[in-house]
């Protein structure tokens, strides 16, 4: 059985920053002479979309980048077209497709590395559904059962179901943001649908604004778009936006940063539109809040369409133990997001970390005062820091291969 010290399921950008986080701290080599197995289950770089959205980011160009390595892997990058086209951007936020072009020059620094390190590998076009944990990890992949001591999820999260529509038109915002939806949603609205965006998120007000800009012409009469809120809208404000506004007590306020709402709350081009919503300035989206916001409330013929923008929740792959029994980690109420073992940052299972288990990006985000951590700066620093440090600083003894039964997987193929 081939070993690895550490193997990816997901190569997103939060994968991406665990080496941008070997690279900050000069640690890049002493990683990759660990051992390391990259599953991902599109077929090749070529195809890679992660981020891929036609609105504009939620954070600030810069925040794309400020925790690279200005003289490490990827400042050939920070220098070249693109990376001088995001600096330029500052502190305004910056069209998505960019941004992802530009993560996607950086995975590609990361691939041809790899390729180049003989314990180290990238298994394009294999999507793992389940993973063996004995005394490690065993994931299969072509053939091959591969054993390492950790295990990072990387996978990304997918679009919660809006159940009650089932039976209707629903669109998933995140394919509506990629523009994978523009000729069904042309389609419905030349036959006259009502549409309903359904959740009051940072994605919902992006909808609507991507309705507005790429299908203006059909909208014309008084609030043809809906957003169904049942929740008040948070906006985030910077600590000086928060001196000058009176915060309700669902409002998260970090006490460090004196941010409000970070992860949380409407940012960037979103909120604008929000608030031009409230002053009356944009009357053709109307926000229903509350009971009336039900979406049994809103059957009409011809049928509704639902953009669905509830949020997300982490796409775990099955993880059985070796008596086959579910290993199932713990999430938050809701299912939105793991749960992490707050001094190891292991994923837990029933409340105890399970060893050599970690999680990182969408649907695996670090939950602080300011609620979940989901953005790129943050998988390229902190989180993705913590969990560097597990897996270089455990000492050696603990991570020397042990022999592994697995009956249910093929001969190794050397
Ligand atoms: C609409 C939208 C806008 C956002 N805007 C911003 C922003 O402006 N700024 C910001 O910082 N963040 C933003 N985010 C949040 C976050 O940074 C991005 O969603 C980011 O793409 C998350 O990266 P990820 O690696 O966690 O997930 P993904 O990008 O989904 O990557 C997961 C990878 O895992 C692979 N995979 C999944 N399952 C398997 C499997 N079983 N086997 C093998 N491979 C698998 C997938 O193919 C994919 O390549 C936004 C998110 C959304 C949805």
């Amino acid at each position: 059985m081939e070993e690895y010290r550490l193997q990816i399921i997901g190569f997103g950008p939060a994968a991406l920053g665990i080496f941008v986080a070997a690279d900050r701290v000069g640690r890049l080599t002493e990683l990759l002479n660990t051992g390391i197995c990259i599953h991902e289950k599109i077929s090749d770089i070529e195809s890679w979309e992660s981020l891929k959205y036609r609105i504009p980011s939620n954070s600030p160009a810069l925040d794309f980048l400020s925790e690279i390595r200005t003289d490490g892997i990827f400042a050939p990058l920070l220098s070249g077209p693109l990376g001088t086209q995001l600096k330029a951007c500052g502190t305004n936020p910056v069209c998505l497709t960019l941004i992802a072009s530009f993560l996607k020059q950086m995975l590609q620094t990361v691939v041809k590395l790899l390729d180049t390190h003989s314990r180290c590998q990238v298994i394009w076009g294999h999507s793992i559904e389940s993973i063996k944990y004995a005394e490690g990890f065993i994931v299969h992949s072509q053939q091959t059962p591969l054993h390492s001591q950790y295990l990072l999820l990387a996978t990304g999260a997918c679009a919660k179901s809006v159940t009650d529509a089932e039976l209707q038109i629903t669109v998933d915002a995140e394919q509506l943001l990629r523009g994978n939806a523009d000729e069904e949603i042309a389609r419905y609205l030349a036959e006259k649908r009502p549409v309903y965006i359904v959740g009051g998120s940072h994605s919902s007000f992006s909808a609507a604004g991507y309705l507005l800009e790429f299908f203006s012409d059909h909208f014309h009469c008084a609030a043809p778009i809906k957003i169904l809120s049942k929740r008040r809208v948070k906006e985030m404000y910077s600590p000086s936006e928060a001196q000058q506004t009176l915060l309700k007590d669902n409002d998260l306020i970090n006490t460090d940063t004196g941010e409000v709402n970070k992860f949380d709350g409407l940012r960037g081009v979103a909120r604008e539109l929000y608030r031009q919503i409230c002053k009356g300035e944009e009357s053709r989206i109307e926000i229903i809040y509350g009971p009336q916001a039900d979406i049994r409330l809103t059957q009409s013929s011809p049928a509704p369409v639902y953009i669905n923008a509830t949020g997300y929740r982490p796409r775990l792959p099955n993880i059985c133990t070796a008596t086959g029994e579910q290993l199932v980690p713990d999430t938050t109420v809701g299912g939105n997001n793991v749960l992490k073992d707050s001094v190891t940052s292991m994923l837990l299972n029933d409340g105890n970390p399970v060893s050599g288990l970690y999680g990182i990006g969408l649907g695996f985000a670090d939950l602080k005062t300011d609620g979940c951590q989901v953005g790129i700066n943050f998988f390229h620093g902190c989180s993705a820091a913590r969990i560097l440090t597990g897996i270089l600083e455990t000492p050696d003894h603990q991570n020397r291969p042990r022999p592994v039964q697995s009956p249910n997987f093929s001969q190794p193929a050397h």
